[in-house]
Formats: C-alpha cells, structure tokens, sequence
C-alpha cells in the first residue's frame, strides 16, 4: 500500500471559452475523478481537486479528448490567459478574445513531455532536440500572467497581471492595446520585499505587435528576473529594481520597434454584469453567479442543473459537438454559438443564446437554484474567494468554506446600517499570495492563521487602486467591530454615488494606493 495521494488538475482555457460539448465531458470528468465538483478559477480556468494518484493519467487523457489541455497551466510560463468574459458584445470583443487565444497558444513552451507522460507519445526523458525558443534552457524566474481587458469593464483586473492588454476600441474596431506591465498580487507576511504592485502603462500597440511585444516582455523577465531570492522573482520586482525606464526601453529594443504612448480608456468597474444582456448579433448572453466558482450537488443541483443546459445548448440551432482529438488544441475563437464562458471573477456566462431559447435556459436555472443573480445582495454577488483549505497546501486560513458564512454575518452589519443594496467589493483569501486578487477588494480578508486575517480596506471600484492594511491579524468578532464604525460613518458621511472604498480614501481612514503612474497620455 502507498499513502492516498490526491492531486489537484488546472486546465489551459484561455478567456474560459468551452463548449457544451466540453462542458459535458468536463462535467462527467468532475463526477467520475474528482472530489469537490468543477471549479471556476480567478483566470478563467478549471480546477479538479482530489485526484487520487492512480487515476491521475485517465483523468489528463479525458480532459484532453475534451480538446483541453493542462499544458502550462501552472509553472514558471505563461499561465492561463484571462480576457474578458462577454466578447459577443461587439465584434471588437470577438476579435480582443481571439487575439487572446492565439497568444496563448503561441506562448506555450515547445515541450513534448506533456504528450510523452500523459497521452503515451513514448520518450519519456530529454532527447535535447527541443528548442525553447521563448523560454529557454531555465523558463521564467516565476509564474507569469497575462490578462486582456476591454474598456468600460476591467473584469480581470488588468493591473493585477505580469502583462496586461487595454483594448482601445474606435469606430467599433480594435485600434489596438494599451500594454501594461508589472502588476502582481502576490506577498509574504512581514516581509517588507514582497508586496502587491498595480502595473504600469508603457504605451500602446497596433494588433499586429501583440506577439513581438508579449515575447519581448517575457525574454526581458526571462533574463532580467531575479534568480536568487524567488519571493522577488516577479516581473513587478525586476520593474522595481531596474527601473521602469530601463525596462520599457529593452522591451523595445527586443520589440524592434518604439511605444507611442497610451490612449485614453475609462474603466467602470472591475465586476462582472449579471442576468441576461443582448450582443451586437442579437443574442443574448446570461451571467450566473457561482460562489467562490464551486460548481458541485451540495445545497442545491448546481452540476445537475449546468449538465442540463450543456445538453439544451446542444439542441440549439447551430450547435456542434467537438471532435476527439489525441492532441491539445488550439483554443477555439470565439463564435456565434452557445458555450459557456467563465469570467475572471468566477462567475459563469451561458452565451450566444437565440430569443426564443432564453426561457427554456430560465427554467433550467430556476428549477437547480442557479438563480442567485437575481436575489443576492451586491456584496454577495461580487466578492471573490481562493480555494484554500482543505485542497490548497499553502492556505493559512479559510477562504472559500468561510465565504458564504462571513457574508451572512457582513450583511446583518449592512442591513444595521442601511447598506444591504451598496455594492462593496469583498475578498477573501488563505495566504498573502493573493489568488482572489485580495488586495484590490475594497473590503479584503487575507488569511494569517486559522479563523484570523490582515483586514485590508480602500481599493476602489475599477481595479485601479490598491487597499491597505488597517488591521493586522484579527479575528471574525474584531473584523466586523472594526468594521461597524466605518459603515457608520460611510452611512453619514457619503457624498453621492461614493463608494465605500473611495470614502475611506477621501476620509483619511486609509492611504491612497493609486496607480503609481499616468495612464493616459
Ligand atoms: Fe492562493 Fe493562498 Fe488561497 Fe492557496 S490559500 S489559493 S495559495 S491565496
């Protein structure tokens, strides 16, 4: 007998585009290998947990007849890329999540030990054939994360990435991108090295350059990165030490070509937009809240329920099931078919829809209790957690289990105060390594010890200013008096249409972390 290891799969999903055919497999892959259902990740991913060692290779090779692939989902390469969720909303959406896909692609290292261990390719060890073009001998310091947004909305939190895209839409085409450069979220307790970072603008690009400059980035890091300490390996640390100056001027000089600077672009909110909304095409598309992106038969039918619209969307006009492939595919652009789409902020977009299937898809949702969009709160419907304990082996605290109970908690203190409809963004994560992007929550626990957490307060509504630290290690009772006051006050003391966060800014309660440089040119 060998001890029950269990494991944890990530899928590649780049933008979290699958279709019902896909999800159908994804679902029966959940039930037949894992433990805790499917998981929407913070990138648009998909996470197994407790796959046991030995059905570790069918479980790898099911997911890849789904034509999905594990290949570089974790590692010190570029991970799952994030794009925002609704691309139908314009053509220019079809196109930014497109563009996504292709990148991810064509960022994915030039390895055959994913084919070789996993799908039976043979060679099992070095054949010191493959040239790693990109990443070389040694790939990246760290982890590395790209993400995609497109103006109003900055559903992934672009400033929270290594590498970030702003879409600059005009006359109803991509112009091009705004490229953002440094953000992170990750930090270490007490440990003044480490710390979240929001990116940094450099300049704008054409569609054309998206792959000279994303590979220009990422060598630079490659051979920039810090080697010697890994909790400063981070793309945002290199910016820190070298200067973003000497960087943006060596991502150009490998580029072979100058940034202009950044366009102008206005962001809204960093959510996502619930119920039904109609596309440019005429479509519809219907975002469903999923707490902490858990998708499983527990307090209600929710796999069931999702299994069922996975099989109506196959019976919707102009459907097709996926063929079976022996290899990971490339991602499929976006098009005008029913899929299904995760948003960075793990919620669950049923789209491309026709009119008159909209009530059969309402039927389904209403009778698994997938309806919460239409009932919870704001804060309810927008907070964000990590998965944490029991499958995550760095969590400190709680984090997904504690949401749903916190929140009941917080929202006896908002009905106290008048403030059950005020939208306030809370997040909650295990560890400082910041996977729910916690420190751009205007509210964020960030887990320290068991049942305590750092309370972090002040970011704002758009992902572009940063929390603070108000109080360090605390527990449920001392979060929310700590919290009462303030509620207080905000209730008072508000100017109109201020968010919570931006109160606490203009009142002093905590320092402003805003971007540190001008976005717009
Ligand atoms: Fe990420 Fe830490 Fe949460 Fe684990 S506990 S999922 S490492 S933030």
């Amino acid at each position: 007998l060998e001890p029950a290891h269990s494991f944890m799969i990530r899928t590649r999903t780049p933008g979290g585009v699958v279709t019902p055919e896909q999800w159908l497999k994804l679902d029966r892959i959940a039930t037949t290998h894992a433990e805790r259902g499917l998981r929407i990740t913070t990138r648009q991913a998909f996470q197994f947990h407790g796959v046991i060692k030995r059905e570790l290779k069918a479980t790898m090779q099911a997911i890849n007849a789904a034509l999905i692939d594990t290949l570089a989902a974790c590692g010190d390469v570029n991970r799952n890329i994030a794009v925002a969720a609704n691309p139908h909303e314009s053509s220019a959406h079809a196109f930014v999540h497109a563009q996504a896909a292709a990148l991810s692609n064509h960022l994915l290292p030039n390895t055959r030990a994913y084919y070789e261990i996993w799908l039976d390719e043979e060679r099992v060890a070095g054949s010191g054939e493959e040239e790693e073009r990109i990443y070389g001998e040694t790939y990246l310091p760290r982890k590395f994360k790209i993400g995609f947004a497109i103006p109003p909305y900055n559903d992934v939190d672009v400033f929270a990435q290594d590498l970030g895209f702003i879409a600059i839409i005009e006359d109803g085409t991509v112009a091009g991108y705004n490229v953002t450069v440094g953000g992170g979220m990750g930090a270490t307790h007490g440990d003044a090295e480490t710390y979240p970072r929001l990116a940094n603008a450099i300049g704008f690009i054409t569609p054309d350059q998206l792959d000279a400059i994303a590979e220009a980035v990422i060598t630079t890091q490659r051979d920039w990165g810090n080697r010697i300490v890994r909790k400063r390996a981070r793309l945002k640390y290199t910016i820190d030490d070298r200067g973003l100056e000497a960087f943006k001027a060596e991502v150009e000089r490998r580029a072979g070509f100058s940034l202009p600077p950044a366009r102008r672009f206005d962001f809204v909110h960093n959510g996502d937009r619930f119920g039904w909304l109609q596309g440019h095409d005429g479509l519809w598309h219907l975002t469903l809240r999923i707490v902490a992106g858990r998708i499983w038969d527990r307090e209600q039918p929710h796999l069931t329920g999702l299994r069922e619209v996975a099989k109506a969307l196959l019976q919707v006009e102009g459907s097709e099931p996926a063929p079976a492939a022996s290899k990971p595919a490339a991602s499929k652009p976006a098009a005008s078919k029913p899929e299904f789409r995760m948003t960075a902020n793990q919620n669950l977009v049923i789209a491309n829809i026709p009119a008159d299937q909209r009530w059969q898809i309402d039927s389904i949702v209403a009778s698994h209790g997938l309806g919460e969009h239409a009932r919870a709160t704001p804060v309810r419907l927008n907070a964000i957690a990590c998965v944490a304990l029991p499958t995550c082996g760095l969590a400190m605290a709680e984090a997904e289990r504690y949401l749903p109970e916190f929140l009941t908690r917080f929202e006896s203190l908002l009905d106290i105060h008048g403030l059950r409809d005020q939208p306030i963004n809370l997040r909650i994560s295990g560890c400082p390594n910041g996977c729910s992007r916690p420190y751009l929550g205007e509210i964020a626990l960030v887990g320290k010890a068991p049942g305590r957490y750092n309370l972090m307060l002040g970011a704002d509504h758009r992902g572009e200013r940063l929390n603070t630290l108000y109080r360090e290690n605390i527990d449920e009772v001392e979060i929310l008096a700590a919290l009462d006051p303030l509620l207080a006050q905000y209730t008072s003391g508000r100017e109109s249409g201020e968010y919570f966060g931006d109160f606490l800014v203009r009142t002093g309660v905590v320092a402003s972390k805003s971007l540190p440089l001008e976005l717009v040119a």
